[in-house]
């Protein structure tokens, strides 16, 4: 793996960058996807195992003669800081193989798990990782190799079968993600494993490799077992592409023989044997440092490199986008708040002022609410004034009765002074009821305002804390106005009882009237003294003026109310509030602007990933101008 060292810091960096991107699901993205695979497509026995295994630097795959492979292997390679190497299959998650005799036994029996001990093949591919610190991220995928004639035990469609099912591997993929429409999708890069001791005409893999990718510009053609090329021939025409021509170069292999297989000859000792080969060869010689397995992996990685970076300015266009969107969300929830004092009491004034002007808004109009109030004077005041019981009242008879008791033993002579004074006061003490029944009916307008004003200041949204302490308040605050608002209107009913208005009753007539009712069939207490005629006068008498101080409370209702509960809530509806805020200590501050933990949570969360974004993309760029 030495070979691809070049490639790790570069993978590891875009790796970094997106894992955090396909970390978060959905909008995100893997390095998979950023990644080309490799794919090892030849005939049967071709090599292509052995391949895989050099270009990984790891014995794992079951290699031997006859169709071993037999189940496509994705084997995802996944770079891990630190610790030994290990590896996972998807069918037994969380079983972790440590020996690598044990992983390629594995494959065998879950090879065999599906097709049974037969020859046959199957399409379900087989999912391992390896987890190392010294691979890159990557996928490499083994294919059972492509055959020319069915065996006994095996049936007929199986050529067509494996060809099928290799080409669906390799073949170019139309990106379908949205995610990544911004990035190209990255198509499979073909190693196209002929073995030397065949004719190049004949070859399997360079046949489906002209197929899928006509421009050569993903496959990568590999000799293998030159060192079994009979004595007197060489495979000089392929490897300096005289044969048949491709966008990379040749590269020839000699990987072990079965006989080094038996013995368990190890990757370094192959490795060894290798470059002795070529380097004593008398025919590949001048080729030595473009052949052998350590050149291909180096080739290859200089490869996904050059696909890599050209991926680069995509993947930052997609962090970026990522970036703005979760400023834009960041805005949207509001940014985290400051943790001094100083600036807690700013925030908390500023988000009582942003109230203030909402609830302003209400009264005053821009926003609905206001108007109600105007209701209470124009249309319920009037309407509770009318209904005031003035008729029982000032009926002929309670007239009667009131103006005679007011008299005592002596009735009045000229005009009932005390009885009058009674009946004015007895019926203007009904306008209590209406004053205060205004009264309580612009302070619930009020309150309804508090409570809208607070659900639509878009600032207090994420401090219900806040939130309720300023309900609290204003409520508190209300409530004051009213007490105040409330002796204030009985207050304009009382002065109405203590001095009545002289005028009034010096253009009226006041003098008895002569009793001319003679009915010895209605005799009353008075009935010798004054006729009914008298009472009704003093009656409707009262009720003019009682008409005329109705007019004059039904103005000043209204005026006193405004005065001492609208006026004030527009003035010093917080100012009570302010003073306990500013007198408060840090921590309680503080918890005024608890916010929903579930908000806060959001917040954090997107921070960090906010910051891990621009790392990531720091990240990348670092590498982007290399
Ligand atoms: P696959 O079927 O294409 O995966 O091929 P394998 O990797 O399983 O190899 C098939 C057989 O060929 C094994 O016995 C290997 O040891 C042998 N083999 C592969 N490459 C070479 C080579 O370059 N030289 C020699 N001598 N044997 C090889
Ligand atoms: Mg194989």
């Amino acid at each position: 793996m030495a070979t691809m060292e070049s490639l790790i810091g570069l993978v590891n960096r875009i790796q970094r960058a997106c894992t955090v991107l396909g970390d978060h699901g959905g909008e995100g993205m893997s390095l998979w996807e950023a990644l080309p695979s490799v794919a090892v497509v030849g005939g049967q026995s071709s090599g292509k195992s052995s391949v895989l295994e050099s270009v990984v630097g790891r014995d794992f795959l079951p290699r031997g003669s006859g169709i071993v492979t037999r189940r496509p292997l994705v084997l995802q390679l996944h770079k891990i800081d630190g610790g030994s190497d290990y590896a996972e299959f998807l069918h037994t998650p969380k079983k972790k193989f440590t020996d690598f005799a044990s992983v390629r036994k594995e494959i065998a029996d879950e090879t065999d798990r599906i097709t049974g001990k037969s020859k046959q093949i199957s399409n379900i591919p087989i999912h391992l990782s390896i987890y190392s610190p010294n691979v890159v991220n990557l996928t490499l995928i083994d294919l059972p190799g492509l055959t020319k004639v069915a065996v006994e035990g095996q049936p007929e469609s199986i050529v067509e079968d494996i060809e099928n099912m290799v080409r669906s591997y390799v073949e170019k993929k139309e990106t379908t993600s949205s995610t990544l429409k911004l990035l190209v999708a990255p198509n499979c890069i073909i190693l196209a494993i002929s073995p030397a001791n065949q004719d190049i005409a004949t070859s399997d893999a360079i046949k489906l490799a002209r197929e899928v990718d006509p421009s050569g510009e993903r496959t990568f053609g590999v000799l293998t077992k030159l060192d079994l090329m009979d004595k007197g021939t060489n495979a000089l025409d392929v490897l300096e592409g005289r044969s048949y021509r491709l966008q990379h170069p040749w590269v020839g292999i000699v990987n072990r023989s079965q006989a080094d297989i038996n013995k368990n000859v190890d990757m370094i000792a192959a490795r060894r044997k290798e470059r002795e080969y070529f380097e004593t060869s008398p025919e590949y010689g001048h080729l030595t440092s473009k052949m052998g397995a350590e050149y291909l992996a180096k080739l290859l990685s200089k490869h996904l490199e050059t696909v890599i970076r050209q991926r680069i300015p995509s993947i930052i266009a997609l962090i970026n986008k990522t970036i703005d969107e979760l400023n834009a969300e960041l805005d949207r929830i509001g940014r985290p708040i400051a943790v001094d004092s100083g600036a807690q009491l700013y925030t908390i004034l500023e988000l009582c002022r942003a109230f203030d002007r909402v609830f302003k808004e209400h009264l005053d109009g821009g926003r609905p609410g206001g108007d109600r109030i105007y209701g209470v004077f124009d249309h319920q005041l009037p309407a509770a004034l009318k209904k005031l019981p003035f008729d029982r009242h000032l009926s002929m008879k309670n007239v009667q009765k009131v103006v005679s008791e007011a008299d005592g033993y002596q009735p009045h002579l000229i005009a009932p002074e005390q009885g009058y004074r009674r009946l004015i006061d007895g019926s203007i003490s009904y306008f209590k009821g209406p004053a205060e029944a205004t009264v309580d009916a612009v302070h619930f307008v009020l309150k309804e305002l508090v409570r809208k004003s607070i659900a639509a200041t878009e600032e207090l949204k994420r401090f219900p804390t806040l939130q309720s302490d300023i309900a609290t308040a204003a409520n508190e605050a209300l409530e004051r106005f009213r007490d105040e608002s409330r002796r204030t209107v009985q207050r304009l009913v009382d002065m109405e009882s203590s001095y009545l208005t002289v005028e009034f009753f010096r253009k009226l007539h006041l003098e008895p009237e002569k009793n001319t009712n003679t009915n010895p069939n209605q005799p009353g207490p008075n009935a010798d003294r004054f006729n009914d005629n008298h009472f009704r006068r003093i009656g409707s008498n009262v009720s003019a003026y009682i008409g005329m101080v109705c007019d004059t409370l039904r103005n000043s209702i209204p005026k006193a109310v405004v005065y001492c509960q609208v006026r004030e809530a527009k003035r010093s509806l917080l100012n009570n509030f302010y003073a306990q805020v500013g007198r408060r200590e840090k921590e309680r501050l503080g918890a005024m602007l608890d916010e929903d933990p579930q908000l806060m949570e959001r917040r954090t969360t997107i921070a960090k990933r906010l910051e891990l974004y621009k790392s990531a993309r720091d990240e990348i760029d670092s590498v982007a101008w290399k």
